[in-house]
């Protein structure tokens, strides 16, 4: 595991504050303590909206760890989430193609289907009739109020708001909870989500477990990029034309990072609050090299943008050439990726069912 310590991040508008982040920060570091004592008591949930081709911000946000979490042996469930495509478009256009670049993505950085489960929870009826009892657990004033909400509003596609943009937060608490995951590998702008989760799990438990608990109340774990920057400065994104996508080729990514965002200064320091873009290519190279922003910026001192952003290149491109070349073999074989969501989905249903079983026998509608 990484050493890797940087300082945090500063947040763009609508993001979750700094010091939710710290908390949520503080808390990460505690439990990986106890995934190293004991990992196969996790269970791990966790996923993308088939909006496009993974990217790095996916990959050393929590890609990296969900791989990690897996090979240390968590059981870890991949949810590809199509419905959630709708929340801020009126189509999901390219859908089976999205939906098979996001398998490929999984299998070209290491998901094992042999060990994890990987599903698209349109295929999961069950999950999906979660959402109605859980929608009862959580107010309209709770929902307006997440600011994850918020800001993919001010992003989205559409003229007006679908009531699935705002209840897609509970949909996510029917995802993590289907399965009764207790860990959820993810980037910083799902941290409001997942408290929500907490508090549908919570509020079921009181209302209808018997002094039981029918729901674990799920964990985030951050990984050292909580929220890694695209090359416009503002969270790398599928849908905001600023990712370097995992899939991308050597040439391209040169290219994207010449273009990214930077400062004036020559000098160039690690210094997250005052100069986030600039942090975050530091910290980006860093990850791929295994060291820490601040070695990577003492290398380049003075020497500039331009030369911060051939370090990026360098790194990133090094990193990356095993995953792609992975990724293009895997994708030889399609109906391999089919076959992988079959399964994937068959073994969710079964979980699935099991679930609703026992939320039906807890509220007392087991007839
Ligand atoms: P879209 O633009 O379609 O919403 P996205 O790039 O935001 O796509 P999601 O599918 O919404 O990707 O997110 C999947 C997971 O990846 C979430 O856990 C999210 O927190 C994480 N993630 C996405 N972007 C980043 C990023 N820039 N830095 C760190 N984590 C990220
Ligand atoms: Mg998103």
């Amino acid at each position: 595991m990484s050493t890797l310590a940087p300082s945090l991040p500063s947040s763009p508008p609508g993001a979750p504050g700094a010091l939710g982040t710290a908390a949520a920060r503080a808390r990460s570091a505690g439990l990986e303590e106890r995934i190293r004592q004991d990992p196969g008591r996790f269970r791990v949930l966790t996923g993308d909206r088939p909006t496009g081709r993974l990217h790095l911000g996916h990959y050393f946000g929590t890609l990296r760890n969900r791989v990690r979490l897996q090979d240390l042996g968590a059981e870890l469930f991949v949810i590809v989430a199509d419905y959630q495509v709708l929340t801020d478009r009126d189509v999901a256009d390219r859908l089976p193609e999205h939906v098979e670049e996001l398998v490929l993505d999984h299998l070209a950085v290491g998901v094992d289907p042999e060990r994890s489960t990987v599903f698209t929870h349109s295929a999961v009826p069950a999950l999906n009739q979660l959402l109605l009892p859980f929608l009862s657990l959580v107010s309209v004033a709770e929902l307006q109020r997440n600011p994850t909400v918020k800001d993919e509003i001010a992003h989205s596609r559409q003229s007006a708001v679908s009531g699935l943009m705002f209840t897609y937060p509970v949909h996510q608490a029917a995802d993590i909870l289907f399965c009764k995951a207790n860990l959820v590998p993810v980037g910083q702008d799902q941290l409001p989500h997942l408290e929500i989760t907490r508090t549908v799990a919570r509020r079921f438990n009181d209302r209808y477990g018997s002094g039981g608990a029918v729901f674990p109340e799920p964990e985030a774990l951050l990984s050292e990029a909580p929220l890694l920057l695209g090359t416009d400065g503002t969270k790398m994104s599928k849908s905001r034309g600023n990712a370097i996508q995992l899939a991308a080729g050597a040439d391209e990514t040169a290219r994207l990072i010449r273009g990214a965002k930077t400062d004036s200064q020559r000098h160039i320091a690690y210094d997250p609050a005052d100069r986030p873009e600039v942090a975050s290519l530091l910290l980006l190279a860093a990850l791929c090299q295994g060291r820490t922003p601040e070695e990577v910026a003492a290398g380049i001192g003075s020497a500039g943008s331009a030369a911060l952003k051939r370090t990026v290149t360098e790194s990133v491109n090094e990193y990356l050439a095993p995953i792609r070349a992975r990724r293009a073999a895997y994708a030889e074989d399609r109906g391999y990726l089919r076959r992988i969501l079959r399964e994937g989905n068959e073994r969710a249903r079964a979980v699935a069912d099991r679930t609703l079983g026992e939320v039906r026998a807890a509220m007392n509608a087991d007839y």
